[in-house]
């Protein structure tokens, strides 16, 4: 009697999200994706175990058609991973699947490419012989192989004919054969040597304490920017390599820098896979079966890189651990930090997460001892880190400078180009204005599907909507009252440009931002563009606030610190330390003393007091005590429900449904103890894209009642869209 597969068929909703029974074919296995009948048409399945016996009857239960791929795509550690996604975020097994594999090879939407080379088959002498003596086409193609050796087929089609091409296959003179065309990533980044230092005491140490670890441990590497954190991982990928051990290093997307990508190619050569959303589906697909293949053993890419299929894996990185870009806000919710410790646990592997300005969850781990600390407190080149200086714009305004720019830091923008550096300008904000705003009667443009105002991009004349990126004409007279006295929100990075143009007309200026990075490479080419000194200032959004190494900046101006100050959430005092940490340690990187300009209207705010000496461990303690009275994490975890649908009384319905029965079981007063906070009400931006969102948002003390709540989700007939986020990054 054959034996029983358990399928997860590849459809996302709830109702299919069951294993299903088949009969087992040959060439199928635990981990093959295959080809099963489901009610009357073909769909796509996992196989996620095989048994002897079903509960079902023999009769009921079909064949397996046939397996998709001639690899068996998903192993047994990503199996345990999918339970492990299921089990702490409530997903579905078929999305946690889905994350493992190139969305573009689900529905055969990409395969390898291959194409076709052809050779002499007998010998130059005994071919020629052999073809007609006026078949010229026939004799050019042969003499060009006989030179050659081998050429693409298309290629002899179009520089000869078809016809003289396959005549000869027809008569065996030549052979052709089929080989994979690989698509590789990057080509425009030159294999350039990039040379290797020897490693500083500060790295040696931190070097051999991270490898000194035999089984899982995690360390937290806390340097100051350019203190050679890059190189530390560097070494510490190389020596997993001569133990034939797979590594993956988690970088932020923005990232992703020409330098970095030069410096690990230079390293590791052709043994590097990149894993990035700005691939084609191509050269995603070649990309991970490189690595599924054991060819590439280094995995370097962003959040999602985390999946890698990699084997034998010794070491996972996560650089610029405190990014909020690590948590996927997208469904499946995922926190690759939460992945990547349970892949180093899986495989005895060393987790290593570094930054400048850890998050506050981990620095506290690593006071605790649940990690290592390594501490590197001075920049290689031993140069002090940039001075800030803290302008009250308060003061600017009551000495009427209405204008975006401090007097102080334009005259460090004149100083910083009449001796030939370059400036950088952050503002995290793009477009023109925030709003516009009619000054007689009050309206605010808004998005129709959204509960936001629009942002006005002067470029091309458009509002849109930064949720839903709807976009409407704008308008210089009220659409309400007619009134042509139109306001201007706060400026976002195009109105930097602006004035920037008006002020230094011969001056060259790049802006980086959503908006100036929509195609692949643009984002490779502003930064480039920028080194090679073909601008002298660069405004951009957070950006530019990372990695980036340019040795002639001496001066980074912060437009709006305040930006990120002020919204409702309670890491915004962590966010604004990190983001001013990190965009100042982009000047003075190299021989020239650099200089940070911070504009504020709260210059007394703690944030900036420690920012401004770069003290994170006053910072970090201060911070901590915070969370401990407000009861916030990491002596807390948040849990948001968020329930979302066109249809506003079903949301309501089921917001109240779910809340009542939450309510029921904390009416115990143990469990009512457990819980910090808990409320449920419409989300801070109650529309996004047309549907209605509302939230149960609770913090608790003890993760085991995250289980119970789970089973309480599950108890209601949940009729429309319902997301669990655990320590969400982002409240709207
Ligand atoms: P971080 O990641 O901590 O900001 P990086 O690894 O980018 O720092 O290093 C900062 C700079 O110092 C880079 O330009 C790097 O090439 C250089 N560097 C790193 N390690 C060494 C070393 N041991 N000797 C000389 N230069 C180094
Ligand atoms: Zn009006
Ligand atoms: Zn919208």
């Amino acid at each position: 009697m054959s034996k029983i597969a358990e399928v997860i068929v590849d459809i996302a909703t709830s109702s299919t999200d069951k294993i299903f029974d088949y009969n087992l074919i040959d060439n199928v296995t635990v981990g093959s994706r295959v080809m099963v009948p489901f009610g009357n048409r073909k769909i796509e399945g996992y196989v996620i175990n095989i048994k002897d016996f079903s509960n079902y009857p023999e009769d009921k239960i079909k064949n397996i058609l046939y397996p998709i791929d001639d690899f068996v795509a998903i192993n047994n550690e990503m199996l345990n991973l999918m339970w492990y996604m299921q089990r702490n975020y409530h997903i579905r097994l078929v999305d946690g699947l889905r994350l493992f594999i190139p969305a573009e090879m689900r529905a055969g939407k990409v395969k390898s490419k291959y194409k076709k080379i052809i050779y002499l088959n007998c010998d130059f002498e005994t071919a020629i012989t052999k073809i007609k003596k006026n078949a010229t086409s026939q004799k050019d193609i042969l003499i060009y192989l006989n030179n050659f050796g081998k050429a693409e087929y298309t290629q002899i089609c179009n520089k000869f004919n078809n016809s003289a091409v396959n005549k000869l296959l027809d008569e065996k003179l030549i052979k052709c054969k089929s080989v994979e065309n690989k698509r590789q990533p990057y080509t425009f980044i030159k294999d350039k040597k990039v040379e290797s230092f020897t490693l500083k005491e500060s790295q040696r140490s931190a070097v051999e304490k991270i490898l000194s670890a035999k089984t899982f441990k995690t360390f937290l590497l806390h340097g100051v920017t350019g203190s050679g954190k890059t190189e530390v991982y560097i070494q510490c990928i190389s020596e997993c390599l001569k133990e034939n051990k797979t590594s993956i290093m988690l970088v932020p997307e923005i990232s992703l820098t020409p330098q970095m990508l030069e410096r690990l190619r230079s390293r590791f050569e052709d043994k590097v896979a990149i894993l990035h959303s700005g691939l084609s589906a191509g050269e995603k697909f070649d990309e991970w079966l490189r690595i599924k293949r054991g060819e590439a053993k280094v995995v370097i890419g962003a959040r999602s890189a985390i999946f890698a299929p990699v084997e034998n894996l010794g070491l996972i990185i996560i650089d610029e651990e405190h990014e909020q870009s690590y948590i996927s806000e997208n469904n499946p919710r995922y926190s690759a930090h939460d992945i990547a410790e349970f892949r180093a646990k899986y495989n005895d592997a060393i987790l290593v997460k570094g930054s400048a300005t850890p998050s506050i969850e981990s620095y506290n781990k690593a006071k605790s001892g649940e990690y290592e600390l390594l501490t590197m407190n001075e920049r290689i080149n031993k140069k002090p880190l940039p001075e800030i200086e803290i302008v009250n714009m308060c003061e600017e305004f009551i000495a009427g400078n209405k204008s975006a720019f401090s007097r102080s830091l334009l005259s460090a923008i004149d100083d910083c180009i009449k001796e030939g550096n370059q400036a950088m300008l952050f503002i995290n904000r793009r477009g023109f204005s925030s709003f516009l705003m009619c000054r007689s009667c009050g309206f605010i443009a808004k998005c129709d599907d959204c509960d936001v105002s629009l942002v006005y991009h002067k470029e091309d004349n458009t509002l849109k909507c930064h949720y839903c990126g709807n976009r409407y004409t704008s308008f210089t007279k009220c659409p309400k009252c007619g009134s042509e006295s139109i306001r201007l929100g706060s400026a976002g990075t195009e109105k930097i440009v602006n004035d920037l143009k008006e002020l230094y007309p011969n001056i060259k200026v790049l802006r980086m931002d959503n908006d100036t990075t929509r195609t692949k490479e643009s984002h490779f080419k502003i930064l480039s563009d920028f080194k090679n000194k073909n601008a002298q200032i660069l405004v951009g959004t957070q950006m530019i606030a990372k990695g980036h190494d340019f040795p002639d900046v001496t001066l980074v101006g912060i437009i709006d610190a305040d930006l990120s100050l002020y919204q409702t959430d309670f890491r915004s005092n962590e966010r604004t330390f990190q983001l001013i940490t990190q965009v100042a340690g982009r000047a003075g990187r190299d021989k020239k003393p650099g200089k940070v300009i911070l504009q504020t209207y709260a210059p007394r705010h703690y944030v900036y007091r420690f920012a401004l000496n770069y003290d994170y461990l006053g910072f970090f303690a201060k911070e901590l005590n915070i969370r401990q009275v407000t009861k916030f994490p990491p002596f807390t975890e948040i849990i948001r429900i968020l329930i979302r649908d066109d249809d506003e009384q079903l949301v309501l319905n089921t917001t109240k449904e779910i809340t009542l029965k939450l309510r029921q079981f904390m009416e115990n007063d143990d469990i009512k103890d457990k819980f910090a906070y808990f409320q449920a009400m419409k989300s801070p931006v109650k529309k996004i894209n047309g549907k209605i969102r509302y939230q149960i948002l609770m913090r608790i003390k003890d993760h085991s009642l995250i289980e119970k709540i789970y089973e309480i989700i599950d108890s209601v007939n949940v009729k429309c869209e319902l997301f669990v986020e655990i320590n969400p990054q982002n409240l709207t």
